[in-house]
């Protein structure tokens, strides 16, 4: 017999009604007590108030963070010390994944599976940092008898982290974990449609022994607290992901503190499969790939390349295998794509549906999915014969939606791979290894999987060119952007002195 509690919406227990900002150690409301409604996606009722943040309450938590980078131990402390509390968050993290994941999947929709891997994968974040940074080396650089130069790499101050709501928790990890790590101070900005597992931060950083005023938390609209981040003298760093135009905003208004950026944008990576390619392995990593995560992922492969000899065969079985993906509530462990996050989202999704009619063939889902009357559920809709200038194939969806497209040579696949103003990642399906190093290499992403999913190695670049965003983090990257390296120079002979003015 099915669970009946898994054909109804679900309300977590002890359930926050409200959620403050945190700031210096102490959970606090807006200076102004202005607060925003948060609305669960199953049935868009608000079921909590979230602080929202002006530049009076960024101004407290840049002053905190502050105040804790320049009188507090953080950035002094050696890196096993900063390591091992690192470490104890990861567990605290690995300790309420079920939690976590039961929030997040209740607060954006997501199906609870994959809440539980996006928890811990942040988990994962901290581990990593937590472990590079013991092993950070930095270089020395030796002239025989004259000098030796070295590095000294510095934290840089408060870094102002903004982040979308698409992965929350794990977003946010992602740019926690190196920041704190390399021993800066921080304000987080989360996403206002999801602020809620953000909340659960405060406590983890302080059970875990991180000192009071390192970590800072202001909820609230981008325009306003995102804003007033962004244009903050004291925080010289801002790490954002979101969309390409709100990037390209910051980046303007960033730019008369000529600030450090770190751009993580929008995509509409292509997933390229050649006729010679495993068609098994390809439909079921296409469809992972735009599926997952409800379509809302940053690297979703939401245009389909294939070349025309497997094409109708490609589209009838990628079709018949969509309309089997299984849409339910996001706390049903068989759920495969739950609820968008927020009704606004869902209206742009389904305006692209209704544009998608016009331009393409419809050949999976086109609209609700049965059985959901409310809340913001669509059908994983697939589109075939779509033309590179329709607007399903140049514009960001971030839903469940595809756009297939044939071709016929290597040469007309990577137009069409590169025709798009964004460069996040690319898929390549072929079983030829001189095409695929070859077409790899030219296609316009700043990343690429080679007969693969998106799987990613925590030590390789992540990032994307175009208007996919500016800058790479991941690895060692990420360290390079939260330090200084500062060049110290010193003699170790004679002092080399031209002489001017001697007589
Ligand atoms: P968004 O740009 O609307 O918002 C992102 C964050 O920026 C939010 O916290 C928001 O409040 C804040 N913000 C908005 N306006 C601001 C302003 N003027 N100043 C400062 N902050 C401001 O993006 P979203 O809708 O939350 O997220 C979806 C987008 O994120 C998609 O385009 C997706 O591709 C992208 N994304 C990219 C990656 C990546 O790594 N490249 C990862 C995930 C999501």
């Amino acid at each position: 017999m099915t669970d009946p509690t898994l054909a109804a919406p679900h309300t977590p227990a002890d359930l926050p009604t409200r959620i403050q900002h945190y700031i210096d150690g102490a959970f606090v409301d807006s200076q102004d007590g202005d607060t925003f409604d948060v609305l669960d996606p199953v049935t868009n009722r608000v079921y909590l108030q979230a602080a929202a943040g002006k530049k009076a309450d960024v101004d407290a938590a840049v002053a905190a963070a502050r105040r804790a980078f320049t009188e507090g131990p953080w950035p002094k402390m050696l890196p096993r010390e900063r390591s091992r509390i690192l470490h104890r968050i990861a567990d605290l993290v690995e300790s309420r994944d079920a939690r976590l994941a039961e929030l997040e999947s209740f607060d954006s929709g997501l199906p609870i599976t994959q809440a539980l891997g996006q928890a811990r994968r942040a988990a994962e974040n901290f581990r990593f940092f937590a472990d590079l940074i013991v092993a950070q080396s930095d270089d020395t650089f030796k002239v025989p008898g004259r000098q030796i130069n070295y590095v000294n790499r510095k934290p840089i101050g408060v870094a102002g982290l903004i982040t979308p709501w698409n992965t929350p928790f794990m977003l946010e990890s992602w740019k926690l974990g190196p920041a704190l790590a390399t021993g800066n101070t921080v304000v987080l900005k989360p996403a206002e449609f999801t602020p809620l597992s953000a909340s659960l931060w405060a406590g983890i950083f302080e059970e875990a022994g991180l000192p009071q005023g390192v970590f800072n938390l202001v909820n609230g609209l981008g325009e306003e607290a995102g804003d007033a981040l962004v244009k903050h003298p004291d925080v010289p760093l801002i790490s954002f992901t979101g969309e390409s135009s709100t990037g390209q905003l910051i980046f303007a208004n960033a730019a008369p503190w000529l600030k450090g950026l770190s751009m993580e944008l929008g995509g509409k990576s292509p997933a390229v499969v050649f006729a010679d390619a495993d068609l098994e392995a390809a439909i079921d990593a296409t469809i992972f790939g735009v599926f997952s995560l409800n379509g809302e992922r940053c690297t979703a492969g939401s245009r389909i390349l294939v070349q025309r000899e497997v094409y109708d065969e490609f589209v009838e079985r990628y079709a018949a295998q969509a309309a089997r993906v299984k849409v339910g509530f996001p706390h049903d462990p068989d759920t495969e794509v739950g609820a968008l996050v927020h009704p606004e989202h869902y209206a742009k999704v389904m305006s692209y549906v209704e544009i998608g009619k016009s331009e393409g063939r419809l050949v999976a889902g086109g609209g609700r999915p049965d059985g959901f009357d409310d809340g913001n559920f669509v059908a994983p809709t697939v589109f075939a014969d779509v033309p590179p200038t329709a607007r399903i194939f140049q514009e960001e969806i971030f839903g469940p939606v595809v756009a297939i497209t044939p071709f016929d040579t290597d040469e007309e696949a990577l137009a069409l791979a590169n025709d798009t103003k964004y460069g996040l990642a690319a898929y390549i399906w072929t079983n030829d290894l001189k095409r695929a190093h070859n077409f790899s290499q030219a296609v316009e992403a700043g990343m690429v999987w080679l007969n693969s999913n998106n799987v990613r190695d925590l030590r390789t670049p992540f990032g994307g060119v175009k208007a996919s965003g500016l800058g790479h983090e991941g690895g060692y990257r990420s360290i390079d952007f939260y330090t200084d390296q500062q060049a110290v120079h010193i003699t170790l002979g004679k002092v080399h002195n031209p002489t001017f003015g001697k007589n």
